[in-house]
């Protein structure tokens, strides 16, 4: 079944299309968490970031990275944040690999901030986690 990113690549949903090629789309998010909120978005159809292969996902990045820039030299931020979510745990509600990128304002226009709960870090074992992560990439 299609989601809904996938319709808007089809053009079958309408959207507001800032950039196009044969491998990525860029369009304005429908909720703007500030103004220029954007998302960069494979053609190809991958669940998420981590199952997204290399040579496309720098292709995303890449237009992530130019939207960005824009953002600073056009819009006027001063500054951008440049994220991604992997499964509905972390926020993600559109199953269609895809990055956000925010341009942030002085003055806290949009309102849109990211908080990380911060736990003592005493309360885990930092070397064995390390390990065990460390152990996962190989
Ligand atoms: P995430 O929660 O990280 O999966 O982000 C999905 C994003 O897609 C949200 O910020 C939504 O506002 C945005 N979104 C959902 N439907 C549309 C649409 N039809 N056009 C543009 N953006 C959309």
């Amino acid at each position: 079944m299609k989601d809904i990113f996938c319709h808007i690549i089809d053009g079958e949903i309408p959207s507001n299309i800032i950039y196009e090629d044969d491998d990525v789309i860029a369009i304005l998010d429908i909720s703007q968490a500030t103004k220029g909120h954007t998302l960069v978005i494979p053609k190809a159809h991958y669940d998420n970031f981590l199952s997204c292969p290399m040579e496309i996902m720098h292709k995303v990045y890449d237009v992530a990275q130019r939207i960005g820039q824009a953002e600073m030299s056009v819009l006027g931020a001063k500054g951008v944040n440049i994220l991604t979510n992997v499964g509905e745990p972390a926020g993600q509600s559109v199953p269609h690999f895809h990055v956000h990128v925010i341009p942030r304002y002085l003055g806290g226009e949009g309102g849109f901030q990211i908080t990380m709960a911060s736990h003592d870090a005493n309360s885990f074992d930092l070397p064995r986690l390390a390990m065990q992560i460390k152990e996962g990439l190989e």
